[in-house]
């Protein structure tokens, strides 16, 4: 069994698709032993997202709930084959942490080639740390292309545990991605993207995955919290 030390893909109730607060999933993350936490609510492009204040207002917020560090952070969307986000630069400047996703709403699927130009494009965003569930089914692309360029951009990939719990990805996907990650040793982030709290932390899936995949545990990122911490400090600046 894979143990994290954050989970870095995680809604509150400002996406009112979700149904915890951030104390809950605080609460939750603690008891596991995380010592820290991504909130990344989803961005503007989603029809029941917060309003941008929300992002600009995180620092009201303490920097550790129930012990656990909150990472100040966004779920952007990916919305056209320019790569392109719904968020803005300068909004994403303020924040400490960036998950860039596709999703149907925000990105009409296209063929393989659009989405595949999509995610090379989006490597090109400073601000975006983790591309976030690249194994959805509705999004198929050149894998191995893609891959080689978060290696160079120094985007961690994200191997997600709702997505296979709700089978929007497939195991068979996700396993050819964490495999692809481990030929050219890319590090991989493993998160739950839990809209409740008791899922904070969950990650039975992607871990029967590493194991079957013979993945390398030094190429998880969060598993180690201290090696976060500094990838964040290294791009986003003194923040701590
Ligand atoms: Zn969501
Ligand atoms: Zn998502």
């Amino acid at each position: 069994m894979i143990r994290i030390e954050a989970d870095l893909h995680t809604h509150t109730v400002a996406s009112t698709h979700a149904y915890s607060t951030i104390l809950e999933n605080c609460r939750c993350a603690a008891e596991q032993g995380h010592k820290a936490i991504g909130m990344t609510d989803h961005a503007m492009g989603m029809p029941d997202s917060p309003h941008s204040w929300h992002f600009e207002n995180l620092k009201a917020l303490p920097r550790k709930i129930c012990g656990v560090y909150v990472l100040r952070g966004i779920e952007a969307d990916i919305i056209d084959r320019e790569g392109e986000l719904d968020v803005s630069d300068g909004l994403l400047a303020k924040l400490e942490w960036v998950v860039a996703s596709m999703h149907s709403w925000t990105f009409s699927p296209g063929n393989e080639e659009k989405n595949t130009q999509a995610y090379l494009n989006v490597c090109e965003k400073k601000w975006v740390d983790v591309i976030g569930h690249p194994t959805t089914k509705k999004f198929p692309y050149d894998m191995e292309r893609c891959v080689k360029r978060f290696k160079e951009c120094e985007k961690l990939v994200e191997i997600n545990e709702s997505s296979l719990l709700t089978r929007k990805s497939l195991p068979e996907t996700a396993g050819e991605l964490l495999r692809l990650c481990k030929r050219y040793e890319v590090p991989v982030v493993i998160n739950t993207d839990a809209h409740f709290c008791e899922l904070v932390g969950r990650i039975d899936l992607a871990s029967q995955l590493v194991e079957e995949t013979g993945f390398p545990r030094e190429l998880i990122y969060n598993t180690e919290w201290e090696r976060i911490r500094e990838h964040i400090i290294k791009k986003h600046g003194e923040i701590f």
